[in-house]
């Protein structure tokens, strides 16, 4: 028996479910929109978030009449959570993400406290405030909304089957295995507060799995016998610069029309310590795949020997460097586990990068103060990787906006390319003009404490954006190869008091055909180590060095191996 006043309470109201969808939206959704209003991130987070908060609608359809209190209890704990992911956005400009929480739970109390420190500014508190006052309000607005009895129970079903259930239900028809539909699922709902902690933490405990059992394979490898070093003790530090997705054609220095390596091409006029080799290919165009066998033995006739031998990392260690990772890479991802467990191969390592994304906005500049903390390092002997994100794709995200020297430019873009393709060539020409910049920076400041070593410089792979007729592929992908997703610079800096002590002349060395993949044997040969295993002719400097095949494909899968040389000339000018 229901009064008149009752029955006129319990209708449907579009307004109280915009209100319930508004406040449960609001602690998620108001990170993710001002993630991408200031440029920072692509609008999947804000999609994710959208629809990962709606969940919450499902409690407050089944129990109408409870909607205050389940609104209250459920909207404390996304306070609470968005609330630590915004002051920490406020704080860093990033967003709060797994490898944030893997950095927290990494750290010691020291840098743990410094951290909490930081909240207690001005700005912070006013953040908090208004962010409240905005939650108290939209609360304060709340309704119930009455959807019939049996339709709630449906409506709700709709909702969680749509989000949860059809993804592990889709899964488990295609057979994939219940681990990978996990994560896929807690990556997704990442955005959504209080999932990034949530899964976060699930994701953390997974990779430090997986990541211990492979530091603790590597910690219990022989070490390479009878290593000697030729330098023995004398004071040096040694740099190797990891580029990230720069193709050899698209740079000034190897001939491109446009002028994207400034820096460097006046480096290499005046500065007799430059050696640019012109014709190194990478043997992987995918980071993790190609740094598997460039830090290490493995190769693509030998793939599995980074698991089985000693890295450069361990070799250096084994050689007496104090070692150091710095990396603008995302590090604490489920993909690049296996850069995590290089970089633990060294002494001491600096995350720079903490982005959820790949395809998020974070400048290589960041690398610089470290590199210069560690040149200041009083160890006698040092050994510094430092890995960029160089200019993978999202291009524009690769650098400041003031360096959009080819902004709207049409010189020397093969005719038919469409608007968007011609943005993403000329982006990735001013990717290059910044990487440029802090390649070449890093040289410099590594050059003004006068060292004794070298440092040398690499691409991991290339990048194909659309080069190769008919100019319509863009990216990077093995089964269907094209030159410029191989070629990649190869840059030595020699200083003068290592070419003082080491007088050797690479002018001939400089047009030899070489792989990456036999990197390690070209930096022992320079390092002057030698040790069981060391092949002289798989070094570019040697002057032992014998030309061989340069394999590229997926050595996993069965005659995929082709050579390199007998992929097609695909640049316009037939000049690559
Ligand atoms: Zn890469």
């Amino acid at each position: 028996m229901f009064s008149i006043k009752n029955q006129a309470k319990q209708k449907f109201s579009w307004i109280a479910l915009g209100w319930a969808l508004l406040f449960f939206w609001f602690f998620s959704t108001a990170l993710q929109a001002k993630i991408f209003i200031s440029g920072y991130s692509g609008t999947n987070g804000l999609r994710d978030s959208l629809l990962y908060s709606s969940l919450w609608l499902i409690p407050v359809f089944l129990f109408p009449a409870r909607t205050r209190i389940i609104a209250a209890v459920i909207g404390v704990v996304l306070w609470a959570t968005s609330l630590a992911a915004i002051c920490y956005f406020v704080i860093y400009g990033q967003e709060f993400s797994q490898s944030v929480l893997f950095v927290m739970f990494e750290s010691n109390a020291g840098e743990a406290g410094e951290y909490l420190s930081q909240y207690f500014s001005l700005k912070i508190v006013l953040t908090a405030l208004i962010y409240t006052a905005i939650c108290l309000f939209l609360w304060s607005r709340l309704r119930p909304v009455y959807i019939p009895k049996p339709w709630r129970w449906l409506v709700s079903l709709i909702i969680l089957y749509a989000l949860i259930l059809h993804p592990l239900v889709r899964n488990a028809i295609n057979h994939q295995p219940l681990s990978k539909t996990v994560s896929g699922l807690s990556s997704r709902m990442e955005p959504a507060a209080p999932w990034q902690f949530i899964s976060g933490y699930y994701q953390y405990r997974q990779q430090l799995d997986s990541l211990n059992s492979l530091l603790n394979e590597n910690n219990a490898l022989p070490p390479l016998a009878n290593l000697k070093d030729e330098n023995a003790n004398t004071p040096r530090t040694l740099v190797l610069v990891i580029g990230e997705s720069t193709q050899r054609g698209r740079m000034s220095l190897y001939g491109y029309s446009r002028e994207t390596t400034p820096e460097l091409d006046t480096l290499s006029k005046s500065d007799k310590g430059m050696t640019v080799f012109n014709d190194v290919v990478t043997s992987r165009p995918y980071t993790i795949e190609i740094l598997q066998q460039a830090l290490t033995f493995a190769n693509e006739k030998n793939p599995d020997l980074y698991l089985s031998k000693p890295t450069l990392m361990n070799m250096m260690k084994q050689a007496g460097y104090k070692t150091f990772w710095i990396t603008n890479q995302q590090t604490m991802t489920e993909r690049n586990t296996m850069l995590t467990v290089f970089s633990r191969q060294t002494d001491k390592q600096f995350y720079m990068n903490q982005q959820r994304t790949q395809s998020a906005r974070e400048y290589d500049s960041n690398v610089l103060a470290p590199f210069k903390d560690v040149l200041a390092d009083p160890a006698p002997k040092k050994f510094i990787i430092v890995h960029l994100l160089g200019t993978h794709i999202k291009y524009k995200y690769r650098y400041p906006e003031n360096w959009g020297k080819f902004d709207n430019q049409t010189t020397g873009i093969p005719a038919g390319l469409s608007d968007d393709q011609k943005e993403a060539w000329n982006d990735y020409d001013n990717a290059n003009l910044y990487n440029d910049h802090v390649v070449s920076s890093l040289i410099k400041d590594y050059k003004a404490t006068d060292p004794n070593g070298f440092l040398l410089y690499f691409s991991d792979h290339g990048e194909e954006v659309y080069d190769t007729p008919p100019h319509q592929m863009q990216g990077r992908n093995e089964e269907n190869p094209t030159r410029h997703m191989y070629t990649v610079p190869f840059i030595l800096w020699t200083s003068e008091k290592w070419q003082a002590e080491h007088p050797r002349d690479f002018s001939a060395d400089v047009n030899r055909k070489y792989s990456s993949s036999e990197l390690i044997h070209t930096w022992s040969d320079l390092a002057g180590l030698s040790y069981d295993g060391f092949d002289p002719t798989r070094s570019i400097t040697s002057p032992e060095f014998k030309e061989t095949t340069r394999w590229i494909g997926n050595p996993y899968k069965k005659n995929a191996l082709i050579d390199y040389d007998t992929l097609p000339f695909g640049d316009q000018k037939g000049n690559q």
